[in-house]
């Protein structure tokens, strides 16, 4: 039998699933990666995910060369190109494994429907998360709308049934013919087209891509910085998590290794032991919102709790851009966002901050914010994005309460005492003394370059309290009036 491996958010060959399951079944395989014209419009090679997806997408045809397997590089729309090729090398199975949002699973269900048409099976197994949304369930066989619970049902689910990484590559038997050389050419062709800005998002400092980067990266992690991640994590000066974000998010490791091999340093090291088991706990988190994604789709677009729908969004587009900018007067803010924009990436700590700030400072809506970050961030995920912005904004699940607001200034003097991270980021900045690094504005004039704060928090705070309590009480009287 001959299969197609339908590459997606999974661009690796180690624990892999729906490849190894492909391995077990097929005799010959073609690699396959589709470069959905579609999708590449809304997300050009210019934007930091495009690219890094790009890098991946080399290094994974270059782990697969090593292997005298070449990978076709299609491009098109999926449900058209997949199986004109499956009908063209007279392929019975296509395997892939399962997307983690709504938007792809009704992709891939129009792909497995021309797939069949075709005459081709398809093998479809989840692998992104390691327990899947539906394996775990209240007591009345509902979604865990608190993080805590879902914690303690997640880890009883995981020593139920330990979810192992495959600790050697497994691939099917032997490639099909060879792809046409002219894959990586177009590869190289959108990484250079993507190199040119064109008023689209560049962040000129992006992590490599790739399996071996990934496995380093974990490796590094867990030897050195995973000990004091307890402590370090929320310093965004210090290098102290993992940066594994985007390799998750692209499947160049697998969620199951990372679980695996920090399990097994916590028991090799046991003063590691406190501060993996926190690091793990994060990516507990991701598997938390990944399953409410998937229970709860409206998520995407709508406040999961729904008293905040109503909520009166300020739409000042000036206070908008002054926030993507990195020019809102608060430097730990600033810092953040400039952050974003050179790397695309922002440390946790910051992105909690500047995502409150949007949202309560500003009373912006928080899907303006979801957007850019998801847009800008090189791991930029739907889920975990959603989660984030909705949690900041406290209109979501398991959210921090509407009235607790952070205040920036505090927020900077608590994490980043020294200033050390502002300094980095805001050049404007570096001559100040940590004393007046966080409100600059404060014991002096301004340095000469940098803005003054575009609100005032102490209004903003009131302001936002107003406006929560408003809708809450809004959606209450609704409530009594539909009730009688
Ligand atoms: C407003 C906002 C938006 C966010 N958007 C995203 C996003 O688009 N993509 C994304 O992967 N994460 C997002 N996060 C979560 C978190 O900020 C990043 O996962 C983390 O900063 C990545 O750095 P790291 O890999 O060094 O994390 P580590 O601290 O090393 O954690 C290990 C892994 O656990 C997962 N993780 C950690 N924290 C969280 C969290 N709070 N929620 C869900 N998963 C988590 C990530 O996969 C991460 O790589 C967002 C958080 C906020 C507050």
């Amino acid at each position: 039998m001959r299969g197609l491996h339908w590459f997606r958010n999974d661009l690796r060959l180690r624990d892999n699933r729906a490849l190894e399951a492909l391995s077990d079944r097929v005799e010959a395989w073609l690699p396959v990666f589709v470069l959905d014209t579609e999708l590449l419009a809304r997300h050009p090679a210019s934007r930091p995910r495009t690219r890094f997806l790009l890098d991946c997408l080399v290094a994974l045809e270059r782990d697969l060369a090593a292997r005298g397997v070449a990978v076709q590089v299609l491009e098109g729309r999926p449900e058209r190109v997949l199986p004109e090729l499956a009908r063209s090398l007279r392929v019975s199975l296509v395997s892939w494994n399962r997307s983690p949002t709504p938007l792809g699973e009704r992709r891939d269900a129009r792909v497995e429907a021309a797939l069949r048409r075709a005459g081709a099976d398809v093998l479809v197994l989840r692998d992104h998360t390691i327990v899947g949304p539906d394996e775990i369930r209240t007591k009345t066989g509902g979604c865990y709308s608190v993080y805590t619970p879902y914690r303690k049902a997640w880890w009883r689910a995981w020593h139920d049934a330990p979810r192992l990484a495959t600790p050697r590559v497994r691939l099917p038997g032997k490639p099909i013919g060879a792809a046409p050389a002219a894959s990586s050419a177009k590869l190289a062709g959108l990484l250079a087209a993507g190199s040119d800005p064109g008023g689209a998002i560049v962040a000129p400092r992006l992590p490599r891509g790739g399996e071996a980067v990934a496995a380093r990266r974990l490796a590094r992690f867990l030897e050195g910085p995973a000990a004091r991640y307890a402590v370090d994590r929320d310093r965004p000066e210090v290098d102290g998590t993992s940066r594994l974000s985007p390799h998750l998010r692209f499947g160049t490791i697998s969620a199951r290794r990372c679980v695996g091999e920090g399990l097994e340093r916590a028991k090799a090291e046991p003063a590691a032991r406190a501060g993996i088991s926190k690091w793990l706990d994060e990516l507990v988190w991701r598997e938390f919102y990944h399953a409410v994604l998937a229970h709860s789709p409206h998520v995407l677009g709508r406040s999961f709790r729904p008293e905040y729908d109503a909520l009166e969004w300020n739409d000042d587009e000036e206070a908008f851009e002054a926030w993507k900018a990195g020019r809102t007067g608060y430097p730990f803010v600033d810092a953040g966002m400039r952050q974003l924009a050179a790397t695309g990436w922002m440390h946790n700590r910051v992105r909690m901050v500047v995502a409150s700030f949007l949202t309560k400072d500003l009373l912006i809506d928080w899907r303006r914010g979801e957007r850019h970050f998801f847009d800008a961030l090189v791991d930029g995920d739907p889920a975990s994005n959603n989660g984030g912005w909705q949690w900041a904004a406290s209109t979501g699940t398991d959210a921090q309460p509407y009235f607790r607001i952070f205040n920036p200034v505090a927020q900077g003097e608590r994490w980043d005492p020294d200033g050390r991270y502002v300094r980095q980021w805001v050049p404007e900045l570096k001559g100040l003394p940590a004393g007046r690094i966080h409100a600059p504005w404060e014991g002096g004039t301004l340095p000469p370059g940098y803005p003054p704060p575009i609100v005032d928090h102490a209004m903003a705070r009131t302001r936002a309290l107003a406006a929560y309590r408003r809708a809450r009480q809004g959606a209450s009287r609704a409530r009594t009036r539909s009730s009688r």
